[in-house]
């Protein structure tokens, strides 16, 4: 008698419906965000609960089938797709949307790993909480994949990375071992910790099935700003102005050039600058806080006012109405889409001390303009926590495609910068196949070491996510 191949297996594990093996239904699922990549799967298949995440775990250990873990497949460094051999089952969580457990006394939300961030949000504030975690993708990533990235976004600076939103996890090992750490406490000091391991790890360590999240009061109060500048040395003299006048409810501030800018009004003509694009950096600033309205736009007004008299900003706009608001924010949340209808041009995540930012953009800017006259500098991002996105265009006049073949000498100069100052080579994307090698030329032995041994205590047979984070 034949035995039945991995895929049967699959099917009469999670029934047919829920086992993908045509290669025509699986484009989406291994084919990168951007577009940039498209693998090859066994298989996509989609467990509705953890012991059937596990059960397919342990059933492709016993076949020797890599594991893809992927959740909206919103990740940006080719993480959350299969390389091209086809030899590997991407293992989506996307049926597994249940919100099992709202604790108001605690503050905090149990969910399944494929709860979208969106939905997170609507339940948060259903429970007259809010949970803050907030990226452009929340209409399609999953929370699963939100804490496997370590997500950053825009609230970073008040509330931190997907990290420190999390209390608990729980995981399924890849021998198939199912770990409950869905702990809902905020100490917890019995022995290393399991779950900032899992944080991060790019599902190259266990794929996390659920978790429990920090739930915040909901504010009733949000006040934005629109701030023009001359230089990124201004923008740190004004957050720094922000975090004396505002400490506690500074939620953003966010850097824009005014080329990114520009790219946003030329590709969406029907968002428009509150400011005239006449300097050279621009700054979003929330405030948001559950004090009355007036208290807050005291604060605010107060704020830019110091700000205006020391001539750290040339000019500023507070939002009045919800809609002002929105439109100040669409022009910050539409510059990737400008910038990829505008052509392709080399993108970084970068992180350096917020304290250096100013320098690292400056001499990365001139020595990318000594290299490369002219080259097109869409540098925006979250100021506020430390990180950019510093990405270059082709000059007026050269073919995209001609400026990116030019990607390793753009990509040495900006990245030895970011060491030189201490800083990492992603912020928030993470590594996945994109940049782990990069990552591991900038690491020291030890730190790559140390990784290593984490990776082969965990995943000796290295089943899980291979070829991601670690080269
Ligand atoms: P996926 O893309 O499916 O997976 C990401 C990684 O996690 C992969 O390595 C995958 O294998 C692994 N993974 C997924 N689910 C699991 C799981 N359950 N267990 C273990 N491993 C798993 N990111 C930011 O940090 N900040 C931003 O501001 C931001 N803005 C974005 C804006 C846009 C328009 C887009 C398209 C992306 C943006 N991103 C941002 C990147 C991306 O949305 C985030 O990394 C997001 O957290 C990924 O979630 P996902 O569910 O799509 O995960």
């Amino acid at each position: 008698m034949t035995q039945p191949s991995f895929i049967e297996l699959c099917k009469k594990r999670l029934g047919s419906a829920h086992v993908i093996s045509d290669p025509a239904r699986m484009d989406f699922y291994v084919t990168d965000y951007r577009k940039r990549f498209a693998g090859k799967a066994l298989a996509v298949v989609q467990p509705g609960n953890t012991q059937e995440v596990a059960d397919i775990v342990r059933l492709c250990r016993r076949h020797g089938i890599p594991i893809v873990p992927q959740g909206g497949n919103t990740g940006l460094v080719l993480g959350s797709v299969p390389d091209t051999s086809g030899k590997a089952v991407v293992i989506s969580l996307a049926r597994m949307k249940r919100i099992r457990e709202t604790d108001l006394a605690n503050n905090t939300m149990t969910v399944e790993a494929g709860c979208l961030l969106d939905d997170i949000h609507k339940a948060a504030q259903d429970a007259d909480r809010m949970f803050p975690l907030s990226l452009a993708s929340s209409g399609s990533c999953m929370i699963g994949g939100n804490l496997a990235a370590n997500a950053g976004g825009t609230a970073v600076l008040r509330y931190g990375t997907a990290r420190e939103l999390c209390l608990g996890l729980e995981v399924v090992l890849p021998d198939g071992a199912i770990w409950d750490g869905l702990y809902k406490l905020r100490k917890n000091n019995t022995g290393y910790d399991l779950r900032d391991l899992f944080i991060g790890s790019e599902g190259t360590l266990g794929i996390i099935t659920a978790a429990v999240l920090k739930l915040f009061p909901r504010p009733r109060t949000r006040q934005t700003a629109f701030v023009a500048l001359d230089t990124p040395a201004d923008a740190l003299r004004l957050l720094s102005i922000a975090q004396q006048f505002a400490d506690g409810v500074l939620t953003t501030f966010e850097l824009m050039s005014r080329y990114s800018l520009e790219l946003v009004t030329r590709h969406f003509p029907e968002l428009s600058s509150p400011l005239p694009l006449m300097q050279d950096y621009y700054v979003l600033m929330e405030l948001s806080s559950t004090e009355p309205e007036e208290h807050v736009a005291s604060r605010f007004e107060k704020l830019l006012q110091y700000a205006m008299e020391d001539a750290v900003i040339c000019d500023a706009a507070l939002a009045q109405t919800l809609s002002q608001s929105k439109s100040m924010w669409a022009l910050r949340e539409n510059i990737s889409a400008a910038q990829s209808r505008e052509g392709k041009n080399i993108k970084h995540d970068i992180a350096v001390p917020t304290s250096l930012f100013a320098e690292f953009i400056e001499t990365t800017d001139r020595q990318l303009q000594y290299r490369f006259p002219g080259c097109r500098m869409v540098t925006f991002g979250h100021l506020g926590d430390g990180s950019l996105h510093y990405n270059v265009g082709a000059p007026e006049g050269v073919a995209d495609d001609d400026f990116l073949r030019m990607q390793g000498e753009v990509n040495r100069i900006v990245y030895d910068n970011v060491i030189r100052l201490h800083g990492a080579i992603s912020a928030e994307h993470g590594l996945g196949a994109l940049k782990h090698d990069r990552n591991a030329a900038y690491k020291s032995e030890v730190e790559m070491r140390m990784m290593r041994l984490v990776k082969q205590a965990f995943d000796p047979d290295n089943l899980m996510n291979p070829g991601k984070v670690l080269p």
